[in-house]
């Protein structure tokens, strides 16, 4: 009865400080949504653009490449529906394969964004993805979420849970 009383305890006790651990990591360890878009691909510079995602501190966790179709394209890019680029930026991003990836660190995706630049690659900082990479403000290489509610939606648009390693 002792005996089982007592361990009752320790198991809460460790049981406590389990869970947090595991929270004060999942807060530490933010994760986003990256894609290699279909003009990085056709250069395969898909190693080069994950290099410098994995020197940054961003753990690639998920990958996969494939073909988006255009309900899939027009569905992801819902957000910019009114934008005078949207139909454009449809058949761009359909027009060749992608590289689909979750991206794990701390705040990730603040980090992905600093590794990416400026959505112009003209105003992008030297350095970065899309000033090495890009061909044009549409054509710029890499997608990044750009808040923690965005990566909520466009994470399971592409990755169940069970498909993200970290
Ligand atoms: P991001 O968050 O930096 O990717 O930028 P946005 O969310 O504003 O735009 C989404 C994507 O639309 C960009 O990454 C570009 O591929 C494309 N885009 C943005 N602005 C323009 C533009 O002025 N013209 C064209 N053709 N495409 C654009």
């Amino acid at each position: 009865m002792l005996v089982s009383s007592c361990w009752a305890r320790i198991s809460s006790r460790t049981c406590f400080w389990a869970e947090l651990i595991r929270y004060a990591h999942g807060r530490a360890a933010a994760r986003t949504l990256s894609i290699i878009k279909p003009d990085a691909t056709r250069r395969d510079l898909t190693g080069q653009i994950n290099a410098r995602f994995e020197a940054a501190g961003l753990r690639i966790v998920a990958q996969r490449r494939l073909q988006l179709t255009r309900p899939q394209a027009e569905a992801f890019y819902a957000v910019h529906k009114e934008r005078p680029f949207y139909r454009s930026l449809c058949e761009f991003m359909t027009s060749g394969p992608v590289v689909v990836q979750v991206l794990e660190g701390e705040n990730a995706i603040a980090k992905n964004r600093e590794v990416m630049g400026a959505t112009d690659p003209a105003k992008a900082d030297p350095g970065t993805i899309r000033k090495d990479f890009a061909e044009s403000i549409e054509a710029n290489s890499a997608h990044g979420s750009d808040a923690p509610e965005t990566a909520a939606y466009e994470i399971p648009f592409f990755f169940a849970e069970v498909d993200i390693v970290g």
